[in-house]
């Protein structure tokens, strides 16, 4: 691909949040690692593409337990200090009000360049705006997409970069597709003239599989806060309805629209059928950076053809290491590790393992598996902190069986889909729209055991590379249909495989770097988005 770069169409890839590297927290979860994810995999490959988001100076939030089993949240300020100043400000309005947008480049993590606007300055009049990730009211929320998006098309016009492409990954960035308009209507171009001319060069990547979780906006509000841009009602309206869905707008803004797994691709077809003159979805199934997330000697002994459970018993120890130190509890190398790591989403169910004592008690007891479970819940979302309190207050009871790891991060993240046995995933079918921890966990020759929902319903060969259960099921009572096959999976298969068949084990372990390292690499993944998404854009440049 690099041999024909400049042949490829450059691309500036809009998100709310990137994931780079632990120590530079302008990620919250899924969204932001798979975006840091892209741009390393795009630098790897020679890309021409370029990243547009915001610094987040206070970052997301830090989560931690109080006594009562209950978590807290903790704000910090970050010291961004490897960061180059571009010397590029550009001006955008917020609720009738000149706000300007410092512009930032990160190059330092083996990405392609990204760009982020900053508001905190003192001729600002609400510095916050770009403090903290996913916090703040509705209005806020709207400042912030006017910042990302027309900050961003600003900030690229500023830097004299054009793009063949404008990426938006997820709705976050649709403002972005206004200002366009904004910019075509202000050569004498009519609306839609303009709209459909913008279009061709917009690609958007959906990501949310529950209408509820797909943003929207009163009109009334937009408009207050200056997201018009220029356009009037019947114009805004047109592109993202009444009241303003940010994924609608996404569809309608775009030429193409990619899905972000297989079964994805089928859900988001039937979820936005309804929506006239939306592009086209596609599904490109997300991959994960390899250099980034598969330990080097994992790596070394695949490609060698060597024995892969010195290396795995290294990283599981590291890992208890981590737990020792974290929270002075002793967990044993030789016994089954299943980890759970995620963001406390309710609709992922980290607990459900742990819903019928009767099924989980025996097994802890009896030390056929031990437990680690981490992840924290969005500041405002009481349902994923009661989840969390009860994960806490199992590993209370069973102290050297069970444990909850505070604050998740990339880097405990890394440690944890290096260092367990076996990566559990049980969201409720089909509202995961891909998941990549398992990918994370695979690429390291951890077995997913897994519902089939995500990237899992196409990555899974059962007995192979891992284990699925509860057949896809979707419907009544499904709590207690995966439940019941969770236990039925893990008693009569990965129990006895672990124990007993060793050998096969380490089959299995080599199957599932196979699959994850060939399937479901960010590699993959860049590449796709330049055949399937990208391609056909070339030196069709619509920069204004
Ligand atoms: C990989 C990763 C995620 C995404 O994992 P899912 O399986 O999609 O939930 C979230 N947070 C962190 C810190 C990660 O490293």
């Amino acid at each position: 691909m690099s041999a024909t770069k400049n042949l490829l169409p450059t691309v500036a890839y809009f998100c709310m949040e990137f994931g780079l590297h632990p120590d530079f927290p302008i990620y919250s979860g899924g969204l932001g690692v798979l975006a840091g994810d892209y741009l390393k995999a795009a630098h790897d490959e020679g890309l021409p593409v370029i990243g547009v988001g915001i610094l987040w100076r206070k970052g997301y939030t830090n989560q931690y337990i109080n006594d009562t089993g209950w978590p807290y949240d903790v704000s910090r300020d970050y010291s961004f200090d490897f960061l180059k100043d571009t010397g590029v400000k550009v001006e955008v309005q917020i609720k009738n009000t000149p706000v300007t947008c410092k512009v930032w480049l990160a190059d330092n993590f083996g990405n392609v360049p990204l760009y982020l606007l900053d508001v905190d300055l003192p001729e600002n009049k609400e510095p916050w705006l770009t403090h903290s990730l996913y916090r703040g009211s509705g209005d806020d929320r709207i400042a912030q997409e006017i910042i990302l998006g027309i900050g961003g098309v600003r900030a690229l016009r500023a830097l004299g970069i054009k793009p063949d492409v404008y990426h938006f990954n997820e709705g976050h960035a649709v403002l972005a597709g206004i200002e366009m308009i904004r910019e075509k209507m202000s050569q004498g171009v009519a609306f839609t003239d303009a709209l459909a001319q913008v279009r061709k060069g917009i690609v958007f990547t959906t990501h949310t599989p529950v209408p509820a979780g797909n943003e929207s906006h009163h009109h009334g509000a937009l408009s207050y806060v200056g997201a018009y841009n220029g356009l009037n009602y019947e114009q805004m309206k047109k592109i993202g309805g009444d009241p303003f869905n940010m994924t609608v707008a996404g569809l309608r803004l775009s030429s193409i629209t990619n899905a972000v797994a297989a079964l994805h691709g089928e859900t988001a077809n039937k979820m936005w059928h309804g929506v006239s003159e939306a592009s086209p979805i596609i599904a490109i199934t997300n991959g994960v950076h390899q250099g980034t997330w598969q330990d080097p000697e994992i790596d070394r002994a695949y490609r060698m053809g060597n024995d892969l459970w010195g290396p795995h018993l290294e990283n599981k120890k590291r890992l208890l290491a981590k737990i020792k130190e974290e929270t002075g509890r002793t967990l044993d190398p030789d016994t089954l590790l299943l980890g759970f790591a995620r963001r406390a989403a309710t609709y992922k169910r980290g607990d459900l393992i742990l819903r019928d004592r009767s099924k989980i008690v025996p097994l802890l007891t009896e030390g056929k598996v031990q437990l680690v479970f981490s992840g924290k819940a969005h500041p405002q979302d009481e349902g994923g902190k009661d989840m969390v309190s009860r994960i806490v207050s199992f590993a209370k009871e069973f102290p050297d069986r069970v444990i909850f790891l505070q604050n998740y991060d990339m880097r405990l993240g890394q440690l944890l889909t290096r260092g367990c046995d076996v990566w559990l995933n049980n969201p409720v079918r089909p509202m995961e729209a891909s998941g990549t921890s398992g990918m994370k966990a695979g690429m390291n020759g951890l077995l997913n055991l897994s519902t089939l929902d995500g990237w899992w319903a196409e990555g899974c060969r059962h007995g192979f590379n891992g284990w699925q259960f509860g057949d896809g099921y979707e419907g009544p009572n499904q709590d207690e249909h995966d439940l019941n096959a969770l236990f039925a999976t893990l008693n009569n298969q990965v129990i006895p495989t672990y124990y007993h068949q060793r050998q096969l084990w380490q089959e299995m372990m080599k199957n599932s770097i196979t699959v994850a390292t060939e399937e479901f690499s960010a590699r993959r993944m860049v590449c796709d988005y330049y055949e399937k998404l990208y391609a056909e854009k070339d030196g069709e440049s619509i920069s204004a």
